[in-house]
């Protein structure tokens, strides 16, 4: 379904590659988490998928259109349209008025029954709501706007606990009804270790762990710390001894 073939990707201006010699296969429908600390090529790679950089060398192959919602929303919505303006334009693929009609009864509709309150929202423009609020929106837009990809850069972050909660349930139980092949960016451990079939961590520009299956299943939060940390620490160390150098 994805598939990506000794990815290497660098910047100028930056030292080392950002992403070096990535390889990793999602099959159809399948779940997978990717963890990692900040700066160590997790966006890189998303905006590689997606088709917004290209890779220096290596190939990649997509078998279905791309949803993604990005780190920065702003940059995935028109933040002076409307809500519903921009929630119908994610879903169209040639522009027309009728179009815009045709969705906005279903989209109006959708909104309330997640009942968080969000129609009221639906006629003001995407700038005067929250930034967690938007971050709702783009998601809701990713999931519904029939890419069999899901692309997600931590899609909660800008949100309160509760919503947090809502919005990663909302997530996982489309991903498991539209079957969509989906790759999600997150800082909570917990929802890394809880939900998808599988879970990879990033560690300066390489894939450091990938564990699925089983493996996946009874991977407890406390290891996946002790993963994390423990590729910190050697790292430091190692910058540590070059500074000694
Ligand atoms: P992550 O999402 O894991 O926090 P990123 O993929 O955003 O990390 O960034 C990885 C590294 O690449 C960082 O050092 C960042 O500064 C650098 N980088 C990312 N995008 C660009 C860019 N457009 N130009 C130059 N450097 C970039
Ligand atoms: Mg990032």
């Amino acid at each position: 379904m994805l598939s990506l073939n000794n990815i290497t990707k660098s910047f100028s201006g930056v030292f080392e590659p950002v992403l070096k010699d990535i390889n990793l296969s999602l099959c159809e429908g399948e779940f997978c988490t990717l963890v990692g600390a900040n700066g160590s090529g997790k966006s890189t790679l998303l905006k590689i998928i997606s088709g917004e950089y290209y890779a220096d060398s290596g190939n990649i192959r997509r078998n279905g259109d791309i949803s993604q919602v990005v780190q920065d929303v702003n940059k995935g919505t028109i933040p002076a349209m409307t809500m519903l303006e921009n929630m119908a334009l994610s879903r169209m693929k040639t522009p027309r008025f009728s179009f815009y009609k045709r969705h906005k009864n279903e989209i109006v509709e959708k909104i309330k029954s997640l009942n968080i309150g969000l129609e009221k929202f639906v006629d003001q423009p995407l700038e005067a709501l929250s930034g967690g609020q938007r971050q709702t929106i783009a998601t809701l837009m990713a999931i519904n706007s029939g890419g069999k990809i899901l692309l997600l850069d931590e899609h909660t972050s800008a949100l309160d606990p509760k919503m947090q909660v809502m919005l990663m349930k909302y997530t996982v139980k489309s991903v498991r009804e539209h079957g969509l092949t989906t790759l999600m960016i997150t800082h909570n451990l917990d929802d890394a270790v809880k939900y998808g079939d599988r879970l990879i961590m990033m560690h300066k520009g390489r894939i450091v762990v990938d564990v699925k299956g089983r493996k996946k299943a009874e991977l407890k939060i406390q290891s996946l710390l002790e993963m994390f940390h423990r590729f910190e620490d050697q790292s430091l160390l190692h910058e540590g001894g070059e500074d000694v150098n």
